[in-house]
């Protein structure tokens, strides 16, 4: 055999034999990266004005009913061909499509994603004033880097339970004319023994202060007169008094609209990222979907701290909702739960080159190689993770064979170097099986996080696969 020959048939049998990512943007025809580039904006109007679980509740159910879904409340009666949405204290959702296809049988497919996201929540004490400053004092919610929170622009979300019991809610310095507001850091002139310091107190938490105001009230009589200034034009505008804030949710969420990143536009910038880069895919595969199986699409709140409470994962209601719809169709809970499937959809951690020595990187999510499979998280010693079946993970190959889906595998970063959670252990609780998947993210939890088109694209092609295609 001439050498020629040789290497070529050495080359098809590696062809055969080896696994290998692909990257979106190299498969991809023209004209599906046009769609994916629409997608993307679809993305970013939606994640423009769901900052937090409220209001990422509140626009999906707007979707939801323009796509024909009506309000299903507890004890409702259900039947075949129904589409519902079952609003969770305004903090999460649970829509679903009744299919024909027989539930014992079947199972129902389940989609869930978090709607919450890391943020600076406001103390129910917030307001104080000191040396020309009137300030919030704040607790921030999920994991942060607290020095990446300082000096930007941020925006003050939230629902204020009122004295007369009235509900408000506000949202203000995403408008080009509304102020906003700001956590203060310290000069490098006067930094240096900050600099010295660890990562977690170069900003401590009782420095995530938010300048609030700074105008004197015109009266020499009284103290504290910036922050009597600030209560009078709440009290204006909005008629609260200061005790309002003990019965109030207020969060600074980054300001920053969603941006393209790179003169190619293949990436995108934006607040929240984790976890609204699966959760509006998955939305908008419930919405698309076609087909004879049930399916749930689960969009949850607290899972940055930990699914608790019961607006998070750990709450019963969702196993209620599961409950409904079997009692409804006259089928066993039980049976209906050992059956079902569910993707718990969350994002990842995406290799950075910049930071390849926390990675191992065969086993790292390539940003544009498609939405990622975690068929197992947690940290060292997979200690707290659900670790997903070969079946299952078989299963779900075998959905994504013959079909577009770019996909990959991969795990967070390097052993034993940290970890991280998602809901998939509480939907495996009740004997579901179940896998993370989900989009690979640069600078998760940061205040502007960074993604692939494709690979937001891919998660949501892989979801309609999941719900519409029917498992063998
Ligand atoms: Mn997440
Ligand atoms: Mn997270």
């Amino acid at each position: 055999m001439d050498k020629k020959k040789q290497e070529k048939e050495e080359q098809s049998l590696q062809e055969k034999l080896f696994y290998r990512k692909k990257n979106y943007f190299e498969e991809a025809e023209e004209k599906d990266i046009e769609k994916c580039y629409k997608f993307a904006e679809d993305y970013k109007n939606f994640i423009n004005v769901s900052k937090t679980e409220r209001e990422a509740c509140k626009n999906s159910v707007e979707i939801a009913k323009k796509a024909g879904f009506t309000e299903y409340k507890l004890g409702d009666k259900l039947k075949v061909g129904d589409k519902k949405f079952y609003i969770n204290r305004d903090k999460s959702l649970a829509l679903f499509k009744i299919g024909k296809n027989n539930l014992e049988e079947n199972g129902i497919k389940i989609v869930g994603a978090h709607i919450d996201s890391p943020r600076i929540d406001l103390k129910q004490n917030p307001m104080y004033e000191d040396s020309g400053f009137c300030f919030f004092k704040t607790h921030y919610y999920g994991g942060i880097k607290k020095y990446q929170w300082t000096t930007i622009p941020l925006a003050l979300h939230g629902t204020i339970i009122k004295k007369d019991g009235s509900v408000l809610n506000v949202s203000i310095g995403e408008e080009e004319n509304d102020p906003i507001f700001y956590i203060n850091d310290l000069l490098p002139h006067l930094g240096q023994e900050q600099m010295m310091s660890n990562g977690y107190k170069i900003i401590t938490g009782e420095q995530l202060n938010l300048v609030i105001g700074g105008k004197a009230y015109k009266d020499k009589k009284v103290r504290e007169k910036i922050k009597l200034n600030v209560l009078s034009l709440l009290n204006e505008k909005y008629g609260i008094l200061e005790e309002d804030f003990l019965s109030s949710e207020l969060c600074a969420v980054p300001a920053f609209k969603a941006r393209d990143i790179g003169f190619d536009r293949a990436f995108i910038g934006a607040y929240g990222h984790d976890d609204k880069s699966c959760a509006y895919p998955a939305l908008r595969a419930i919405l698309d979907a076609k087909t004879d199986d049930t399916i749930l699409t689960l969009l949850v709140d607290k899972e940055e701290i930990g699914s608790e409470g019961n607006t998070g994962m750990k709450s019963k209601i969702y196993e209620d909702i599961l409950e409904e719809i079997c009692e409804n169709l006259k089928c066993s809970p039980r049976k209906v739960r050992a059956k079902s499937k569910c993707l718990s959809a969350d994002v990842t951690s995406a290799f950075d080159p910049n930071f390849a020595n926390v990675y191992e990187k065969m086993n790292a999510a390539i940003i544009s190689s498609g939405v990622s499979i975690n068929k197992y998280g947690g940290s060292g010693g997979k200690s707290s993770s659900n670790d997903a079946s070969a079946e299952f993970m078989g299963k779900i190959r075998e959905i994504f064979r013959d079909t577009d889906v770019i996909y990959q595998a991969s795990e967070l970063g390097k052993v034993d170097l940290g970890g991280g959670g998602t809901i998939a252990k509480y939907v495996a609780q009740l004997n579901i099986d179940t896998i993370d998947i989900g989009v690979p993210v640069i600078s998760m939890h940061a205040p502007y996080e960074l993604i692939s088109k494709g690979d937001l694209y891919n998660t949501y092609k892989a979801f309609c696969c999941f719900v519409n295609k029917p498992f063998a």
